[in-house]
């Protein structure tokens, strides 16, 4: 089974669909006629069906009992999904099952000695003093943020231990790269990784978030500049240093998640090669990203957050039309395909990022799309 639905572009794609599927209310085309405001309101209905069995799926048929706690593929992953729903509906039911969750995802988690965001306990800690916070709990909310110091070491958000993190990833990335062509590199289980989930992405759009010295602010845009000059003649990213399979298209590996990081160049130091190469990714997003997966890590939904990424930077409504296209695809095809085989649900079928969790997340996002944001990347 080849991992996209179609190498050409999407209005291809609509124009066969209209064929296929007559002029049946749900066709694409239909929804794509749609105005802004009616097809939000309709991924709104959606999104919230999905978080309903979301919810079921991962919280209420297992007993409320967690096994997996993670933002990534666990039960802090539903939170940040009825979290997201909440700041939607301002339903304080919703609220309070977040709540409800993050505490089983404190309990559950008191042995993991894993501490990010995405995979650890500060995932829930963050979430779980933000919640704590809109339910105007000031002492659990106190509890959370003095938990996630002490996990993550004393003094975890003051500008002297930010400073010492981006001295140690310099001095690795730095001793990594040698004389070689890329200042900065980084090797993880024995490969030198490019992507935003494991590689040079992910660590430059942390980097652009901290405070850097002039000569670290020319290794970060080195690094960038040298991924761009060394990707792919298709304009897509390469997974690891000297690789030469141009397949994958996704935020953990591709073209997506580098899109993501050099909009974020492109905001953070206003330069313009940085824009054009921006642009340049998303392009190859919108023409291979139709993926036959749902998720955001690698999948339709976390693509989609590129265009709405694109559309934030430029304020080019083609980007907005592009999105449009990539959710209503999800809306209308998804479901009927991974039941028919025909598309991958995810490893875990109702998460955050492998799952339909994630696509909830985006149709949600979908409601202001300014204000998107890709989930725990995009801050
Ligand atoms: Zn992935």
């Amino acid at each position: 089974m080849a991992d996209r639905f179609f190498p050409n572009e999407m209005p291809n794609f609509v124009a066969e669909s209209t064929v296929s599927r007559g002029t049946s209310t749900d066709s694409l085309t239909n929804l794509l006629s749609l105005s802004y405001k009616t097809l939000s309101d309709q991924l709104k209905t959606a999104a919230f069906a999905l978080k309903e069995t979301v919810v079921r799926e991962t919280w209420g048929l297992s007993g409320k009992r967690v096994q997996d706690y993670t933002v990534y593929t666990g039960a802090l992953g539903t939170a940040y999904l009825v979290f997201k729903a909440y700041q939607v509906t301002k339903n304080l039911n919703d609220l309070n099952l977040c709540s409800d969750i993050v505490k089983a995802c404190d309990s559950a988690s008191k042995d993991s000695g894993r501490v990010t965001f995405i995979c650890g306990r500060a995932g829930v800690y963050a979430l779980g003093a933000v919640i704590a916070k809109h339910s105007g709990d000031t002492s659990l909310q106190d509890r959370y943020l003095a938990k996630f110091k002490e996990h993550i070491g004393k003094d975890t958000i003051s500008t002297v231990h930010m400073r010492a993190v981006v001295d140690e990833i310099i001095k690795s990335g730095s001793r990594l790269a040698g004389k070689g062509r890329c200042p900065l590199m980084y090797e993880w289980h024995g490969k030198k990784y490019w992507g935003a989930a494991h590689g040079l992405t992910g660590i430059m759009n942390v980097l652009m978030d901290m405070e850097l010295k002039p000569d670290e602010v020319e290794n970060v845009k080195g690094t960038l500049r040298y991924m761009i000059k060394n990707r792919f003649p298709s304009g897509n990213y390469r997974s690891s240093e000297g690789s030469e399979s141009d397949r994958l298209v996704h935020w953990c590996h591709g073209a997506p998640g580098v899109t993501l990081t050099l909009v974020k160049a492109a905001e953070v130091f206003g330069d313009k090669d940085f824009l054009q190469a921006a642009l340049d990714a998303g392009e190859v997003v919108w023409k291979r990203g139709l993926l036959k997966r749902v998720g955001i890590c690698h999948g339709i939904s976390g693509n989609t957050y590129v265009f709405l990424s694109l559309y934030r930077l430029t304020g080019n409504a083609e980007y907005l039309y592009r999105a449009k296209a990539f959710a209503s695809f999800l809306s209308v095809r998804a479901e009927k395909l991974i039941s028919e085989g025909k598309m991958h649900g995810g490893d875990r079928p109702y998460s955050l990022f492998e799952g339909i969790g994630g696509m909830a997340c985006l149709f949600l996002d979908m409601v202001e799309p300014s204000q998107a944001r890709f989930p725990a990347y995009e801050i």
